[in-house]
């Protein structure tokens, strides 16, 4: 048994474990088989992260930070959680090979997920055109006609990154302005080869094997139209990566782990939770890695709280 484990590889699950590393706690760091790196992974230039006066790639910023855990004895296993047991003092992971794991507290870093339009076609679809993700993705539309569903930062950029390849990129919103920062409205208005679709909602995607077209209906006339494209970036926000913990941890109305006060503690006594799945509102990498240290410090504390003799039970780690 561990003394920690720490669920989550964005920078609240490597800022919670560079910490509990340096308290000498021996984190295990569970990342994910495909996500590991969390949302950064699939960013670009970072510009707001403090430190890197001339930005930094998303990627680079994530194995900076995994580098760091590490130099201080994090051990990372990448695997996915398929059940979790956080009930009593000794906490259960179980991961996609079938292996468990045990540790006296848990950090619950598991982000956030792309939130979907919930439309038939946008699965059937998927891949065929219609993507979640512009760096992954955008290069395959070189010098086609798109669109980029949302109104917020990650529609702004998503948009401004497409027109690298795209010819031409729609911005498809439901309302007549946006909720994305000032900075990257303005840059988006200043680019030629981005158009605003204003009060739009996507009631269909059309084609057969890929995305041709998008059914909009006017939010204030209810108007019908179609717009032929050659794909679309769904870029409408995120929703917290709680499904391991439903029946487990209380959540909050917006769907979020809901942590006491300021502090990282959960409704269950040893699991403590941070970044974007106890976010709704700032979700930045930079908060997340705040989140991070707070979980990390809390879960030091609560580790120094236990007995003796419990913790003597969780003994050299040290993975096979
Ligand atoms: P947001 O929640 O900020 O914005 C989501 C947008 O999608 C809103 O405009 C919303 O419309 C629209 N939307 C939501 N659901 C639907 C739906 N079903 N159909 C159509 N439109 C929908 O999410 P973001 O991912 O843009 O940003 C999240 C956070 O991450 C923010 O704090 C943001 O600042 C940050 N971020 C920062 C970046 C940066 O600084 N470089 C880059 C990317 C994100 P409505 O406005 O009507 O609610």
């Amino acid at each position: 048994m561990r003394q920690i484990i720490i669920i989550g590889s964005g920078p609240a699950g490597f800022t919670a474990a560079i910490y509990a590393a340096r308290a000498n706690l021996k984190p295990l760091l569970i990342a994910s088989s495909v996500e590991a790196g969390g949302e950064l992974m699939n960013t670009t230039e970072v510009e707001n992260y403090p430190g890197f006066a001339e930005g930094i790639q998303g990627p680079e910023l994530m194995a900076k930070m995994q580098e760091q855990a590490e130099r201080f004895g994090t051990e990372v296993l990448y695997d996915d959680v398929t059940e979790l047991d956080l009930t009593g003092d000794t906490k259960t992971v179980t991961l996609g090979n079938g292996e468990t794991h045990e540790a006296l507290a848990v950090i619950f870093a598991t982000g956030s997920a792309y939130r979907k339009l919930g439309l038939e076609d946008e699965e059937r679809l998927s891949g065929r055109g219609v993507s979640w993700c512009a760096t992954c993705d955008g290069f395959f539309f070189k010098e086609k006609t798109i669109a980029v569903i949302g109104g917020g930062d990650s529609a702004m950029e998503e948009a401004t990154f497409l027109t690298r390849f795209a010819s031409k990129v729609y911005v498809v919103h439901r309302k007549d302005s946006l909720r994305a920062s000032k900075i990257m409205q303005e840059r988006a208005f200043a680019n030629p080869k981005i158009e605003f679709v204003w009060n739009s909602e996507v009631v269909g995607i059309t084609g057969t094997d890929a995305v041709d077209g998008l059914v909009l209906r006017h939010t204030v006339t209810g108007a019908e139209t179609s717009l032929p494209l050659g794909g679309i970036f769904v870029a409408i926000g995120n929703d917290p990566r709680t499904h391991l913990v439903h029946n487990q941890l209380d959540l909050t109305p917006e769907g979020t782990i809901a942590v006491a006060g300021r502090s990282s503690k959960t409704s269950q006594t040893g699991v403590f939770a941070a970044g974007d799945v106890i976010d709704p509102t700032y979700r930045q990498a930079v908060t997340a890695a705040a989140s991070g240290t707070v979980a990390a410090l809390d879960a030091e504390h609560y580790l120094a709280s236990l007995p003796e003799a419990l913790l003597a039970s969780a003994g050299e780690p040290a993975l096979a």
